[in-house]
């Protein structure tokens, strides 16, 4: 019957839940000592300047890597590393271990680092002091750190976030850099762009125009977003390029900076290390 074909609905509905609790416990618990088993590790995605196709950065991208196992993309832990709490360590980890890698790069070629935070981390008290406490100790000048947030981060179904501005307008004095990560995905008002502290928009790789197509619609998306930027006088950083033709049409619209697999994917230390030697000699990617 229909109800006992609801009931079956419902149960396999809770088992499922029940099995996803269960899988998403026993990530955080093996979560939980990955930094101290030495399980992390940073890879590095090349940041390209349009108008030259100089590599000016990197954007740091966590990776997890449990012994005798396959690498586990963030998408598959930070959920639940945010959920937990344990983001908060792990943020502080990835801030702290980037900052020292790139200030050698800093010295060498010139580049700068952009850093995911999470809206947990900038709900700590003490997040700008850890962020000048990762500065300090790595000697990476902070007008080479970008901090990448989400447009959740300033504002909370509509109430802007006092805390988080606070840290964020903290941060800017002291020369950091502000960056909307994935920008148009949210459901902020627009009226957050120009009031909040910020620097840089990240247009989301689901604006890029379809490969082998005219894409019109995503065209005038991008050409919006672009000149809204410029307009407030913030920067832009587009991702997920991955054709020539993005490329061209993102110089062509103004856009300054872009990273995606047609420069380069993320890379592991060493190699991204490599690159920028490389490019700073050939002065391309
Ligand atoms: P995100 O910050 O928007 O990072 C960009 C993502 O797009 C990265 O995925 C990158 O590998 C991918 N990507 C780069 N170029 C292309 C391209 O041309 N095409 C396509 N399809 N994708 C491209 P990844 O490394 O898997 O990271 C996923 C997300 O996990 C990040 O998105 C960020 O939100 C989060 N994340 C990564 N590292 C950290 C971290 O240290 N802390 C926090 N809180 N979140 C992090
Ligand atoms: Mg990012
Ligand atoms: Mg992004
Ligand atoms: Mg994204």
């Amino acid at each position: 019957s229909a109800k006992a074909a609801g009931r079956d609905q419902l149960a396999t509905f809770d088992r499922n839940l029940r099995e996803q609790r269960r899988a998403t416990a026993a990530t955080v618990e093996r979560l939980r000592g990955a930094v101290a088993r030495d399980e992390l590790l940073v890879h590095y995605q090349p940041l390209v300047r349009l108008a030259d196709e100089h590599l000016v950065g990197v954007e740091a991208l966590i990776r997890w890597q449990p012994a005798g196992q396959q690498m586990i993309p963030p998408d598959q832990f930070i959920p639940s590393a945010e959920d937990s709490g344990l983001i908060v360590p792990i943020g502080a980890w990835v801030l702290r271990r980037s900052c020292e890698v790139v200030s050698e790069w800093h010295r060498r070629h010139g580049a700068v680092v952009s850093v995911n935070v999470s809206p947990r981390q900038l709900r700590e008290p003490d997040f700008a002091t850890q962020v000048l406490d990762a500065l300090k100790a790595s000697a990476l000048p902070p007008a080479a750190l970008i901090l990448e947030i989400t447009e959740g981060v300033l504002v909370n179904s509509g109430v802007v976030t006092e805390q988080a501005i606070r840290h964020l307008t903290t941060l800017r004095e002291q020369g950091v850099r502000v960056a909307v990560d994935d920008f148009g995905t949210g459901y902020s008002s627009l009226a957050y762009l120009r009031d909040l502290p910020i620097d840089h928009i990240k247009i989301d790789k689901s604006f890029m125009p379809a490969p082998g197509t005219p894409d019109p619609a995503a065209r005038t998306m991008v050409k919006a977003i672009i000149d809204l930027a410029s307009g407030l006088e913030l920067g832009t950083i587009a991702e997920g390029v991955e054709t020539r033709e993005q490329v061209e049409l993102l110089r062509e619209l103004g856009c300054e900076r872009a990273q995606g697999y047609y420069f380069a994917r993320p890379l592991p230390e060493a190699e991204a290390a490599e690159l920028l030697a490389r490019a700073g000699r050939s002065a391309h990617v």
